[in-house]
């Protein structure tokens, strides 16, 4: 910085000493609140014909009016989709995808539904069109997640990833407040850990930071009027970005204390992000100097934005506790133990014992640490 003009200089920007690849994932997205009455058009503009509804036992109602919308060119609504795609349950919907001969899936609703999609996908390779009405982000990526014998499994794959995503903001507004304000918070996490990602670069990071502020700024306002259009227009829009931030990079700590808490402990996904979020970033922000400042001015400025992000699970009524998540104490070393039995890219180095003492923390609900158990 230029003390006199107050201007920064070309030297001080980090990409004068940095190299990256940057890989852009094809992705076609119709983005408005009412664009699901344009399905229709978006099947026909990738020449599907015979697609296949995939939805929640619980949204069956949504999937029948997306059938509806699509007419002829539904040949089916399949309502089963649940967490963590049982390895049964893909195998059924594979099946009923070739029995009613389909040569497409529409997924509608969270990332249970998509997941279903992309199971099928990865079997027969049929195209998915994603219709998101939670925050979670597995539209933008081409990861996919299998659970067999209470194990999930995961893996990268093109053919997963969705050939195109309708975010119709409209579909949001019934997702209630509480799973909401969690949703979001666990599409934060995506944001946090591509900011610090060892396969970071300069774009993801834009959509990092701005994915951030947008779902900073929405969540109180869905707390406040879950049915407040521009709030959930903020939100949706806010989780596209995070949601490719999570497609376009390698996830870390976080991440894998919340695949480790989800897969052995069947703990729920999105809450489950909002407890351990502020302790994984607690934890990191002394080694990720940028990805703190970005955060930072993200939160309006805030000078700890792990503090910040504790602060805001607090106002908006979320959880803060593994405990109250249904945790027992005594699964807290075992957890600790799957985290750290395989090394993965992270900024900070994570001992045992740290992992241990950052998930005792999160059990507690402590507020976070940098030196957890310290
Ligand atoms: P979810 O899809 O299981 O949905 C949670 C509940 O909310 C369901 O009962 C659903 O029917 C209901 N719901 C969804 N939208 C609604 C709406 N608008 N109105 C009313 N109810 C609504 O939960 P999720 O958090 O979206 O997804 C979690 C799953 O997605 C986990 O299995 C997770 O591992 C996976 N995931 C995968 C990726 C990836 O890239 N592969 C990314 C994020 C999440």
């Amino acid at each position: 910085m230029n003390a006199q003009t107050n201007e920064t200089t070309l030297t001080d920007t980090p990409l004068a000493s940095r190299k990256f690849v940057y890989e852009a994932l094809p992705m076609r997205v119709r983005f408005g609140a009412g664009t699901l009455s344009t399905l229709p058009e978006e099947l026909d503009a990738i020449g599907l014909a015979r697609v296949l509804v995939l939805c929640s036992p619980e949204q069956e109602d949504t999937g029948q009016r997306v059938a509806q919308a699509l007419g002829t060119r539904c040949v089916g609504v399949l309502p089963e989709a649940v967490m963590h795609v049982p390895s049964e349950v893909a195998q059924r919907a594979s099946e009923e995808a070739a029995r009613v001969g389909a040569d497409g899936c529409v997924a509608v609703g969270g990332g249970s539904a998509i997941g279903l999609g992309k199971a099928i996908a990865l079997q027969h390779g049929l195209p998915i069109v994603a219709v998101p009405t939670t925050y979670a982000g597995s539209e933008m990526t081409p990861v996919w997640g299998l659970t067999t014998d209470g194990r999930k499994e995961t893996g990268r794959d093109p053919r997963v990833l969705p050939r195109s995503v309708v975010y119709d903001p409209e579909l949001s507004a019934t997702l209630p407040v509480p799973m909401s304000v969690t949703s979001g918070i666990n599409a934060i996490a995506h944001a946090v850990e591509a900011l610090y990602a060892p396969d970071a670069t300069p774009i993801i990071s834009l959509m990092a930071e701005e994915g951030v502020r947008a779902l900073a700024t929405a969540l109180p306002a869905i707390a406040a009027d879950g049915t407040d259009p521009a709030a959930r227009s903020e939100a949706l829009y806010g989780s596209w970005l995070c949601g490719a931030c999570l497609g376009a990079t390698t996830m870390s700590l976080h991440h894998k204390l919340c695949h480790a808490l989800g897969g052995t402990l069947n703990l729920p996904h999105a809450q489950t992000h909002t407890v351990v979020l502020p302790h994984a970033l607690a934890f990191n922000q002394p080694a990720a100097p940028e990805a703190t400042a970005a955060l930072s001015r993200a939160l309006g400025g805030a000078p700890d934005p792990a503090a910040r992000l504790w602060q805001i699970a607090e106002e908006l009524d979320a959880p803060r506790s593994l405990a109250e998540l249904g945790m027992q104490e005594e699964d807290i070393e075992r957890i600790a133990e799957e985290v750290t039995s395989r090394s993965y890219g992270n900024p900070r180095p994570v001992t045992y014992e740290d992992a241990r003492a950052l998930l005792r923390a999160a059990w507690a609900g402590e507020a976070p640490s940098a030196h957890p158990g310290a």
